[in-house]
């Protein structure tokens, strides 16, 4: 099935249904009413001339055009190319014409991101394919159609020939480009098809038991798969209502969103688990509708995990564990498993998917040993966009997906994340992992959030660095974490270097990048 014969279906299915409620632009449609206007958009975007398999990219934070587009590119059979928001001129500029973008669909701006100035400076020499600009919003500059335009409704002969393309799409098109978070350094291309992400979704939908009575909170990046295919694809498969509380981040919104729509669901990566736990107003909010949702992206500490549980009342939630690479959710607990599982492990395989768990030769190692997680089955991408050899290099001839992720399968099939093969600190011949530092320090009173990199170091290869965010009000020394650590800890598992911050080096996703903690230490440390 495609993405447009799913969505038409669930419209007929759930017509008067709540499908869309955008809280900062007050919009709310149901399903029939988003599918009318998806499929205004996708006839509107054919008769500007674009055909199928062209690439169209979307700029812009969460809004109701967003989810739109995402539809209707689908039903149009344009590939949806997500540019990252936190992206600058050097970047957007890489990533339009590395997918050979004809369009791109873009907010004018988004906190201090100017998008369409940024466009405007790098003009059309430095964008040579690029045949179509669309502005969100009320501002439409010289040389933009305005993305109102297109939500017009399609003259008959735009609405026959978007019939005609679309029963012609197949399955195993490519629908969607979408770029990875860039945690360990610049973002890579992956191309997914409808198969890939439709049926995805539709499992990860499944994991949480959801209906159309599910009211589903997203406050992630629609721009990554958290948002679009944990999010929306995974409502949509099942009738349930999307919800997206604001453009980007906020606590103190989404704890609004979740009491003012009565949601029955919450997505978040840690981080903002965290930042919604800990805001002043948190217990003024009644949060008791929620069920279920998905804590995933990064390790989820098992104190925020309970925390979600009890006082937030998600006794349902989920961990999911997945990459882009593959559309993306490998492992996901089930709202059965019992809490001791869920806190603990990403759950276990999903439906169709084949995993394996290797060495640094490639041998399947032992059940309950450590290894570099493999996946394989319908979800793997089919590539990086134009880079064959990166391809090459990530998935092997036999279509497993290699993901760089270190993880532990145990006799009933739970996994546990270690941590990436990248972050692994190897000091003076101990292999150690920066998670289970983290969660011991994690466990300190006056801890807010802490990350932990290995640093060269000439004694040992490698040294422990932990970077501290304390609770607001607290203090607290260097000293103080590492007499805290003793005996409680192995020696070397002690960091030798404990920072206070502020904040980490973040990507939009709200992934700390540890790549950037190292450069600053190396720094630091001269
Ligand atoms: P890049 O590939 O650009 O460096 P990225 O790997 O963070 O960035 P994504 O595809 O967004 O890009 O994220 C996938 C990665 O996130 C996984 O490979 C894994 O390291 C991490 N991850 C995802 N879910 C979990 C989880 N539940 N627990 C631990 N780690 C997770
Ligand atoms: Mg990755």
């Amino acid at each position: 099935e495609t993405i447009g014969t799913h969505f038409t279906r669930a419209a007929q299915q759930f017509a008067d249904r709540p499908a869309l409620i955008v809280r900062h632009q007050g919009v709310r449609w149901t399903y029939g009413e988003m599918l009318r206007r998806a499929e205004d958009v996708a006839a509107n975007l054919l008769a500007l001339g674009l055909k199928p398999g062209d690439r169209i990219g979307i700029w812009s934070p969460n809004n109701s055009e967003w989810a739109l587009t995402q539809y209707a590119t689908a039903i149009a059979g344009l590939i949806l190319v997500n540019i990252n928001p936190a992206y600058r001129l050097t970047e957007v500029e890489y990533a339009l014409n590395k997918a050979g973008c004809a369009a791109i669909i873009t907010a004018t701006r988004f906190k201090t991101s100017e998008y369409v100035t940024m466009l405007e400076v790098l003009g059309a020499e430095k964008l040579p394919l690029l045949r179509h600009r669309i502005q969100i919003g009320a501002e439409t500059h010289k040389g933009y159609l305005n993305f109102s335009a297109l939500m017009e409704p399609a003259s008959d002969a735009a609405r026959a020939h978007l019939h005609e393309v679309s029963s012609r799409l197949q399955c195993d098109d490519p629908i969607n480009i979408q770029f990875t978070s860039g945690t360990t350094g610049a973002p890579k291309g992956a191309t997914l098809t409808h198969h890939n992400i439709l049926n995805n979704g539709f499992f990860i939908g499944e994991a949480q038991r959801f209906t159309e009575r599910d009211v589903v909170c997203i406050p992630v990046p629609l721009y990554h798969c958290f948002g679009m295919v944990l999010g929306n694809l995974a409502c949509t498969t099942h009738g349930a209502a999307i919800v997206y509380p604001g453009e980007g981040f906020d606590p103190l919104a989404t704890l609004e969103a979740v009491q003012a729509e009565r949601c029955t669901a919450l997505y978040g990566v840690p981080t903002m688990f965290i930042a919604q736990l800990n805001h002043p107003d948190f217990a003024k909010f009644d949060l008791t509708t929620l069920r279920t949702g998905i804590m995933a992206g990064s390790p989820c500490p098992i104190e925020v995990m309970r925390r979600a549980i009890t006082d937030m009342h998600m006794s349902e939630v989920t961990i999911a564990y997945g990459m882009t690479e593959t559309s993306p959710v490998s492992f996901q607990s089930s709202t059965t498993d019992s809490i001791e599982r869920r806190v603990s492990t990403v759950g276990r395989i999903h439906p169709h998917v084949e995993v394996k768990i290797v060495d640094a030769e490639g041998r399947i190692v032992p059940r309950g040993t450590a290894g570099e997680l493999c996946t394989r089955g319908y979800s793997v991408m089919q590539g990086y966009w134009g880079e064959p050899e990166r391809t090459a290099e990530a998935i092997d001839a036999a279509r497993w997906m290699h993901t760089g992720d270190l993880a532990v399968i145990d006799e009933e099939g739970f996994c546990n994340i270690v941590g990436r093969i990248k972050d692994l600190v190897i000091r003076g011949g101990e292999n150690i992992y920066p998670r289970e530092v983290e969660e011991f320090l994690f466990r300190h009173p006056k801890v807010a959030e802490v990350q932990v990199v290995g640093v060269p170091d000439t004694k040992f290869g490698e040294e422990l660095c932990a970077w501290i965010r304390l609770k607001p009000g607290e203090s607290a020394t260097a000293e103080e974490i590492r007499a805290h650590c003793q005996g409680q800890i192995a020696h070397y598992k002690i960091p030798r270097y404990v920072k206070f911050v502020e904040e980490f080096p973040m990507t939009v996703t709200g992934k700390v990048q540890k790549f950037l903690m190292r450069e600053r230490m190396i720094e630091e440390l001269g």
